[in-house]
């Protein structure tokens, strides 16, 4: 293995992202651009939409790993596909997303760029450049994208089965199933359940938020100067507040209709073999208890980022790195993309949209080519003050009045 000029860690969406804006802004990376995972790209996305039975994204249709906003747009469209982008935003179907993602990789030359094989350790060096242990291989990169997700499910009640591990082929007829959570994964939980013929108590904290995407729209734009300008526990904050459990309106009056859906306020207090008992003293019986409590970062629980920690230690608040503008890990020539990035990205890093934005910050000090047009606002953090007034502005899907 010669030395790329650049490593991309994760063939998930963030480092398809990263790999085709790269390769996008230098196509003379080609051949040098090396993305290092033991799993096929997409392979975890990909699962987690099988295993959920999830049949369309939440994100809109300008939300994808392709440079160009519009990319997937006129992809359907030169497919007559476009009746698979739905809902206010165009949201696409699962299969359409997917054959656009392998399109992609096809297209952008990646399919043979990946190593497959895990990276163990990041280790910058005097010199600038990065060395990456990847299998049982180290190489000298120029820079690496570190596109290795890692959220930790969040598991706030013993003897549960988070939504990482559900497998919704285990419900049969008639069977009880307890569902906690108040966000688009509990509640499509319980209703995928119900279809089976289960009778499903969905247990949430709060009455249920109807909200179209999962992160308001403001995080893609208006209010990320502000953002950036509060200091670090502030951010975290305030990342934390902006995601709420929330369900499309759709999916919530689906909840509230369900003739075999119960939706109930409280919290669970206990859990016993094929018994749960609420904080207010109810008792339920049931025979699958699932969790869509969501998933949480950490750069203390992923050894590759604890092993960065320990080498170039940076500020953490939260479990989250505070980083460079450009999302630099300590001034070195490691940046990050995803939900590790949320400090500088804010509430939206952890999806499409954050990989999209997360590219935009990092290209030009990976590649020395700046952005022909920016579509998300960029802090001046020395400033310590907001964004520049540079004409930004969030990709609109043409088709639908919401977004206009
Ligand atoms: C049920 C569900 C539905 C969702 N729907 C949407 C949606 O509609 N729209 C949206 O924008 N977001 C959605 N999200 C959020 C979604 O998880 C993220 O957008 C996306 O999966 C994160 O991509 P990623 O590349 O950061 O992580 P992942 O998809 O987890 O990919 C990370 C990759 O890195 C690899 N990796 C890990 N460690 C290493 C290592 N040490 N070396 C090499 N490789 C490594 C892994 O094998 C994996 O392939 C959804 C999330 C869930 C749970």
């Amino acid at each position: 293995m010669t030395d790329p000029e650049v490593v991309v860690v994760g063939a998930g969406p963030h480092g398809l992202t990263a790999a085709a804006a790269l390769l996008g802004a230098d196509p003379g990376l080609r051949g040098r651009l090396l993305v290092a995972d033991p799993a096929p790209w997409l392979a975890g996305w990909d699962a987690r939409f099988a295993r959920l039975e999830l049949p369309v994204l939440r994100s809109a249709c300008v939300h994808h790993p392709a440079p160009a906003p519009y990319a997937l747009l006129d992809w359907a469209r030169a497919r007559g596909r476009t009746a698979e982008l739905t809902g206010p935003v165009g949201s696409p179907g699962t299969g359409l997303f997917a054959d656009f993602c392998r399109w992609l990789v096809t297209r952008s030359g990646l399919a043979g760029a990946r190593v497959p094989a895990a990276v163990t350790r990041l280790r910058p060096r005097d010199d600038g450049r990065v060395e990456v242990t990847v299998g049982r291989r180290r190489v000298r990169a120029g820079a690496v994208v570190l596109a290795a997700g890692g959220a930790r499910p969040h598991v706030p009640v013993p003897r549960a089965r988070h939504s990482d591990r559900v497998r919704l082929s285990a419900v049969r007829p008639g069977q009880r199933v307890v569902v906690v959570g108040g966000g688009l994964t509990a509640g499509h939980l319980a209703l995928r359940a119900a279809d089976r013929g289960a009778r499903v108590l969905l247990v949430v904290r709060a009455p249920l938020r109807a909200r179209l995407m999962d992160v308001d729209a403001g995080w893609l734009g208006r209010e990320l100067p502000g953002y950036a300008a509060l200091p670090p526990a502030e951010r975290a904050a305030a990342a934390r507040r902006a995601r709420p459990g929330t369900v499309p309106a759709a999916v919530r009056d689906a909840l509230l209709g369900s003739g075999s859906v119960q939706v109930r306020q409280g919290t669970v207090a206990r859990t016993a073999p094929g018994c749960v008992q609420l904080a207010d003293g109810a008792t339920v019986a049931t025979d699958h208890l699932w969790l869509g409590t969501g998933s949480r970062f950490d750069v203390r629980a992923h050894p590759v980022t604890a092993g960065l920690a320990t080498d170039v230690p940076v500020e953490v608040v939260d479990g989250l790195p505070v980083l460079g503008p450009d999302l630099s890990w300590g001034g070195t020539r490691v940046f990050l993309t995803g939900g590790l990035a949320a400090l500088e990205l804010g509430p939206a890093a952890r999806g499409l949209a954050g990989a999209r934005m997360a590219a935009e910050r990092y290209t030009e000090a990976v590649t020395g080519v700046a952005p022909a047009r920016r579509q998300y606002p960029a802090p001046t953090r020395s400033a310590g003050a907001a964004a520049p007034a540079a004409r930004v502005g969030s990709p609109v899907c043409p088709t639908s009045p919401a977004c206009r």
